[in-house]
């Protein structure tokens, strides 16, 4: 059996006709930078997430770095984000001169821990990045809570929870990514709704914010070549629209199996040596990654190469955390101060759960993990 970690032309495959009629549309008509499509998959976007406005653009990396220059924090600000996450959310607060500040996660959730946020919280602090791991979300309205409290801006890095839903204190169920002054998502192909090449989206109910954001996708134009701020070029092409346009009418029933296969690793899994992904209360989970603990970093490296001479792939997300990669290295760390970070980095695995697995392969998968504990 040849598992892969991501299969995207099993999916391809299922919804080719729909994919290959609409991609030709934009080919005849040749409408390739800001398209129908492009309109169109904003406004079927704002139905989905419930969202006020949304701005499409190049990337999920661009999507974080406009709504950060938005705000005009002020060099060498302090931005907080987690030490935990992809390099694109602490990359883009660097690059704009902003300071980076490190905080550490929760070691059950993945995500941003509440306290050492509320800890690191200075007088230069003008934003937090939080991001929801994994598939699902952070403790988004504690966060907003401090925010409030420190008069910070939240910028929610949505990349990897898109199609989530979270649970609000009054009980209330929404899509993730609609609380905080801004959020962004990545639509990387293997993201949960993605396109066939690069493409990213920026969310908000704040109208103000949002105009100045889609000013500044488009090379801070109000009209053609009036350029009333410093802005970018970053804006989403009409045939990546086009495919996600189709892909966004499968996310949830794809999300579905997802969860259905997470289900099978739940049930077959024997979790004496391994520790499951949490189940939250006030998120589901979109299980964008399935990801296990092990108990130290041998046994996870051994499991690791174990599952790879069966033909079983596995990833490490992410095998360094932001604050001991060498591009943050002038950056000083206090000791022990980022240590779930510093575990979970050793300690991760993310096993294949792409919608397109089927029964056998991840009962195979199960039964090879089960096994490798029991010699
Ligand atoms: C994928 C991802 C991004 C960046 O997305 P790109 O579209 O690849 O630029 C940002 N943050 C997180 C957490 C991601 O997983």
């Amino acid at each position: 059996m040849k598992i892969k970690f991501l299969d995207l032309r099993r999916e391809y495959l299922r919804i080719k006709k729909e994919i290959d009629d609409s991609l030709f549309n934009v080919l005849e008509s040749t409408d390739f930078i800001k398209g129908q499509s492009v309109t169109d998959f904003e406004t079927k976007l704002k139905k989905y997430t419930n969202s006020k406005n949304v701005i499409t653009c190049g990337n999920g990396t661009d999507a974080i770095q406009a709504s950060l220059m938005a705000f005009d924090f002020p060099r060498n600000s302090e931005v907080l984000i987690p030490s935990f996450t992809y390099i694109a959310t602490a990359e883009v607060v660097s690059l704009l001169g902003l300071k980076p500040v490190f905080v550490d996660v929760s070691i059950d959730t993945f995500n941003i821990d509440i306290n050492d946020f509320r800890s690191k919280i200075t007088s230069k602090s003008v934003a937090v990045l939080p991001v929801n791991l994994y598939g699902q979300s952070c403790e988004i309205e504690k966060v907003i809570e401090i925010s409030k409290e420190y008069n910070l801006k939240v910028i929610e890095d949505n990349a990897q929870s898109f199609g989530a839903e979270y649970k609000k204190l009054s009980g209330k169920i929404i899509k993730t990514g609609t609380l905080s002054d801004v959020s962004t998502t990545s639509f990387f192909p293997s993201k949960n709704l993605g396109c066939f090449g690069d493409g990213g989206a920026i969310f908000s109910n704040d109208d103000k914010i949002s105009e100045k954001i889609r000013m500044i996708c488009n090379h801070g134009q109000s009209k053609k070549y009036y350029h009333e701020i410093i802005g970018m070029n970053s804006r989403l092409d009409t045939i990546q629209a086009s495919i996600l346009l189709k892909k966004l009418k499968i996310l949830d029933s794809q999300i579905l199996r997802r969860q259905n296969n997470a289900k099978i690793y739940i049930e077959n899994l024997d979790n004496n040596n391994i520790t499951l992904p949490e189940v939250l209360q006030f998120s589901n989970h979109t299980y964008h990654q399935f990801t296990i603990r092990l108990k130290n970093v041998k046994i996870r490296n051994n499991l690791k190469l174990f599952l790879a001479k069966s033909g079983i792939p596995s990833v490490i997300y992410y095998p360094i955390p932001i604050h001991q990669q060498n591009a943050f290295k002038n950056i000083k760390i206090k000791k022990k101060s980022l240590s779930n970070s510093e575990n979970l980095s050793k300690t991760v695995l993310s096993l294949p759960i792409h919608p397109e697995l089927n029964v056998k392969e991840l009962k195979f998968i199960c039964k090879t993990i089960n096994n490798y504990f029991k010699v």
